[in-house]
């Protein structure tokens, strides 16, 4: 069976962006640190722990990206300050969430040549999910769209959008390979429909994309120290499913 289609995933994967939301998390402890109390063993949580757990609170209503992510700031300094922050810390955060939608795109290393590479030889999907409106311009901006034949925002990543898109598309799953630097949304969702995953790791993984452990179960993806190993991965993944 020959591989016809490769899902590439945008954020972390083709460009930079966990690595901001990290630099402004910080910013954010930082802020907060005179309404907080240092955490004791069993005493308050921290700033960042207060943050992630109102972010997963959030997210069936407000969805992925940098606005969700910047409501979930203010709302973790309100509870945080114990309703006393001041409008102007809030003013600060907006300011913070603005420099992140603005923030140029940078491709990972090896990422234009991997692209080009494999563009003449397999049908490329873009699969990202995030505000609609800022995944748009990072593609926009990302100098790499052209190579793509289709690009595709979702909501989540789940079994059921990775069927919907490869229906639409007309792909047979055994004939696809999704290429990510999340296991819980690149990767386990596509091998649950009998297609490939290749997993890239990136340097930092959001808290929301954490999954729990595969030990136990049998290795059924490529995992690579760097995009620039694609194309022999997916030799191998051919090969492979051509035996
Ligand atoms: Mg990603």
């Amino acid at each position: 069976v020959a591989i016809t289609t490769i899902g590439h995933d945008g954020d972390d994967t083709l460009w930079h962006s966990e690595n901001h939301f990290a630099v402004t998390t910080e910013r954010l402890v930082e802020l907060l640190h005179p309404w907080v109390e240092e955490p004791t063993g069993a005493g308050p949580v921290s700033t960042e722990e207060m943050l992630v757990s109102i972010e997963r609170r959030n997210l069936a209503l407000l969805g992925y990206g940098v606005k969700s992510f910047t409501l979930s700031m203010i709302e973790t300094a309100i509870e945080a300050s114990g309703g006393r922050i001041p409008a102007s810390a809030i003013e600060e955060i907006m300011g913070w969430g603005r420099e992140l939608l603005d923030h140029p795109v940078e491709l990972l290393d090896g990422v234009a040549k991997t692209i080009e590479t494999l563009s003449g030889r397999y049908e490329l999907v873009l699969i990202t999910k995030g505000d609609l409106l800022h995944q748009e311009s990072k593609i926009a901006q990302s100098g790499i769209e052209a190579s793509f034949d289709g690009i595709e925002i979702v909501s989540e990543k789940d079994p059921v959008t990775y069927r919907r898109v490869l229906g639409r598309r007309s792909v047979d799953p055994g004939r696809f390979v999704m290429v990510g630097n999340s296991v819980r949304s690149d990767v386990l969702p596509v091998l649950e429909l009998g297609a490939h995953a290749v997993h890239v790791p990136y340097q930092v993984t959001w808290a929301l994309e954490h999954h729990d452990s595969t030990t136990g179960v049998a290795p059924s993806f490529a995992t690579l120290g760097s995009i620039s190993e694609l194309p022999s991965a997916l030799d191998e993944i051919e090969a492979r499913a051509g035996s």
